[in-house]
């Protein structure tokens, strides 16, 4: 289904959220300000600032509500935000996000571990949820995403259930979720697994239902799954600006998708991402200055493009 805003595809950038949980280090608010600020000018138009989590939990998203605040007065930017139960989700509403996302593990083992919720308790958070934002004027109503976790195994529980995985993408649709997405959260998922999944799962909810994936490169097939995502038609990938956030499982490995290297790809393939490549990698290389001591990822920052390379402007003129 093409894009209502004109792109092929809609970059997401998650750093702000999955890369900083998952490192040690706590960045400053004006930091992290500065941060999405940069990607915005460099014309990402998505970024999941943080989740609304209680901060003893996670001190690095103690700062969510600001950031939503803050992000929401950039012209054209879909401010985003994870939310764990409906109590996250009154935060996000308050603060203003424009999307909210409630994870959902495919593992049960995983939830419980996560959430301390099993499925059916999570089906329930998800129409609280539903029933919170129906009251809400068109106007100020988030978008609602059932992120579906672990959808391509886990370390806990291993393969999970094609069955499993379908039963909880209907469910949260009818829960009242707009959409759902899949996510690879322990760089699990193979080329010809998130075709087959992709396909499944569309066969439950709809096409429109499902246009967006969560690609983690613990394994170094996150480009791989990119690639094979968007020839299965999907529109919206996560990324992670310098690939940060790294995995604890696997030393070396970056988190999420690196964004730079996806919007080269994308670039490269000639699908228009309206962001400014040469900028993005520009804030790329402020990164480390915001977040002293903790690892980046990826090529093309290193590499930079190919001579004669210049992005969507020659995408533009062919
Ligand atoms: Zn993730």
């Amino acid at each position: 289904m093409p894009r209502a805003d004109g792109l092929d595809v809609l970059v997401s950038e998650v750093g702000p959220r999955d890369g900083l949980q998952s490192v040690a280090s706590l960045m400053p608010l004006e930091h992290k300000m500065a941060w999405i600020d940069a990607e915005a000018l460099a014309g990402v138009r998505e970024i999941e600032v943080g989740s609304f989590v209680p901060a003893h939990i996670l001190p690095s998203m103690a700062d969510t509500g600001d950031l939503v605040r803050h992000a929401k007065a950039i012209p054209g930017l879909t401010v985003a935000a994870l939310v764990p139960n409906l109590k996250g989700a009154q935060a996000a509403v308050e603060a203003g996000a424009h999307k909210i996302t409630l994870p959902v593990s495919v593992s049960e083992t995983h939830s419980l571990r996560n959430v301390r919720r099993t499925h059916a308790q999570m089906i329930e958070e998800a129409q609280a949820i539903a029933a919170l934002l129906a009251t809400l004027p068109p106007g100020r109503r988030p978008s609602f995403e059932g992120g579906l976790s672990t959808a391509f195994g886990c370390t806990l529980e291993g393969l999970v259930a094609d069955a499993t995985l379908t039963r909880l993408a209907e469910a949260l649709m009818q829960a009242g979720c707009d959409e759902v997405g899949l996510s690879d959260t322990s760089g699990y998922a193979s080329p010809s697994e998130v075709k087959r999944l992709v396909r499944l799962v569309r066969g439950v909810v709809g096409e429109e239902a499902l246009s967006g994936l969560h690609l983690h490169n613990t394994r170094g097939l996150g480009l791989a799954n990119a690639l094979a995502g968007l020839e299965v038609g999907i529109t919206t990938l996560d990324a992670s600006l310098g690939g940060l956030g790294g995995c604890p499982f696997a030393p070396g490995a970056s988190g999420n998708i690196v964004t730079e290297d996806l919007v080269f790809m994308l670039q490269a393939m000639g699908l228009k991402t309206g962001i400014d490549l040469e900028r993005l990698v520009e804030v790329r290389r402020r990164l480390p200055g915001w977040l002293p001591g903790e690892a980046s990822y990826g090529f093309l920052a290193d590499a930079g493009p190919p001579l004669g390379f210049s992005g969507e402007a020659a995408v533009a003129a062919r």
